[in-house]
């Protein structure tokens, strides 16, 4: 099972408004803590989840940062693929609907301020092992 979403174009975007809002009323495009805490010590009976998120940041994020998001959590990672300024994040979670999984994949963003001031998450995709 597949799940996409692309913000901020067109009508889609508001029908997709309230799928892609997390269980504690956030959507998911803002990130929510309460995921990514709640994904850190999961109930391993809830389905594994690939999460992507692709982001845009208004600065260039440090190659050393980029890294240590490697060593911080353990599926999760940063990448360039190929535009300035567009960032790729993925990450597994364990979460009751995919929308937790990519609300806390954003969380994690959120946990990274002071690295990564600002963010624009403009597409997502939740796929379940
Ligand atoms: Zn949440």
């Amino acid at each position: 099972m597949v799940e996409t979403a692309t913000f901020g174009a067109g009508d889609r975007s508001h029908h997709d408004a309230a799928h892609w809002t997390c269980p504690h009323g956030r959507h998911v495009g803002q990130g929510c803590v309460a995921c990514y805490d709640a994904a850190v010590e999961p109930d391993p009976a809830l389905p594994l989840w690939a999460a992507v998120v692709w982001f845009t940041s208004p600065r260039p994020i440090p190659i050393k940062v980029l890294h240590d998001v490697h060593r911080h959590d353990r599926h999760f990672a940063i990448d360039q693929p190929s535009t300035p300024l567009v960032f790729l994040l993925t990450g597994q979670a364990r979460a009751a609907q995919g929308v937790e999984a990519v609300a806390c994949l954003v969380g994690f963003l959120l946990q990274s301020r002071g690295t990564i001031d600002d963010f624009t998450v403009f597409e997502v995709r939740a796929t379940r092992f």
